[in-house]
């Protein structure tokens, strides 16, 4: 089939399968999907049980790949190594594929299709705009903040966790509390932190985006953020951030530079969202997830942050 060198979805199941045995994780079945596919985590416990917890998810797209193959590639390094000794200090969770639905239709499809058939789940329904808004925030009008027409790329449904996907998703971040978060997506070379007014969290987050580019060997992906003009979209980030206090980041693997020119040559949306080699982005990402989890493990939680920084923002000495 033309989608290689990505397997097909029973063959990637069944890496996450051997993943699970050589890394002596367990296998959580945390739900199931509209069309009744399995919602499968892997657990690579920590030694300490009382360790915080990490938390990496991908593939909330249907149609993106990459991201649950860089996902994959996290616990294949673990196997390898173990970079910063994470497994000492933290108990990782990995969720290669939010959306099976999705990756089994981009499948079906060969990889043809428009966005919302291809992103979407089984109800048409875009995951990543299907999460609370946080704080009661209004819905935002702006170009992809979120649709309410069904059919539309962003259609976010008809109910924030209206879908199995996202609530079985929530419920197990509710259990979870993860001490922080990085959800992977595709294509635009970009680090989008969960969106935050306070100053000591955006700065936080500033950091973090900086020790993940800062680890990456060959592309390194800007930041993506603004403490004024950011909206909540009913993005995981935002939940995963303001309900379930911890540190959120998207990653957008691939470069939209370096999508233009093989998706020019092969027209299938598949090849826009998806480099052709992806061994050197699942390199490339893998080392700036590591960074990233280890940098934020230096941190607390955003409220702890709050609480020791406030006194200090006094707006005479800081905003001027
Ligand atoms: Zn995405």
């Amino acid at each position: 089939m033309n989608l290689a060198p990505y397997p097909p979805p029973h063959a990637r199941e069944a890496e996450l399968d051997q993943l699970a045995d050589r890394l002596r994780g367990e296998l959580v079945t945390y739900g199931a999907s509209v069309e009744g596919r399995p919602l499968r985590a892997l657990r690579v416990p920590a030694a300490q049980p009382s360790a915080p917890k990490l938390v990496c998810g991908a593939n909330i797209h249907g149609v993106e790949w990459i991201a649950g193959q860089v996902a994959h590639g996290l616990l294949h390094r673990l196997v390898a190594a173990d970079p910063y000794q994470l497994r000492r200090r933290a108990e990782l969770w990995v969720i290669p594929c939010i959306n099976p639905d999705g990756h089994a239709r981009t499948w079906q499809r060969q990889g043809r299709g428009s966005l919302p058939e291809l992103r979407a789940n089984a109800h048409g329904v875009d995951l990543n705009r299907n999460f609370p808004l946080p704080g009661g925030a209004l819905p935002s009008r702006l170009p992809g903040a979120g649709s309410t027409i069904p059919g539309a790329p962003t259609y976010r449904g008809p109910a924030p966790l209206s879908e199995p996907e996202t609530a079985a998703l929530s419920a197990l971040l509710t259990e979870l509390r993860p001490h922080a978060t990085a959800n992977l997506h595709s294509f635009m070379g970009t680090l989008i932190p969960a969106s935050v007014r306070d100053r000591p969290a955006y700065r936080v987050y500033r950091e973090l985006c900086r020790a993940f580019a800062d680890a990456q060997p060959s592309h390194r992906y800007r930041r993506l953020a603004s403490r004024h003009f950011d909206v909540f979209t009913g993005e995981q980030e935002d939940h995963q951030h303001h309900a379930l206090d911890g540190w959120a980041l998207c990653v957008e693997t691939f470069t939209v530079a370096a999508s233009f020119r093989q998706h020019l040559r092969a027209p299938a949306l598949f090849w826009r969202f998806n480099p052709r080699d992806p061994a050197p982005w699942i390199d490339n990402d893998v080392a700036g997830l590591f960074a990233y989890f280890d940098a934020a493990l230096a941190h607390p939680r955003p409220s702890a942050l709050a609480a020791t920084e406030r006194p200090s923002l006094r707006p005479s000495q800081k905003d001027l």
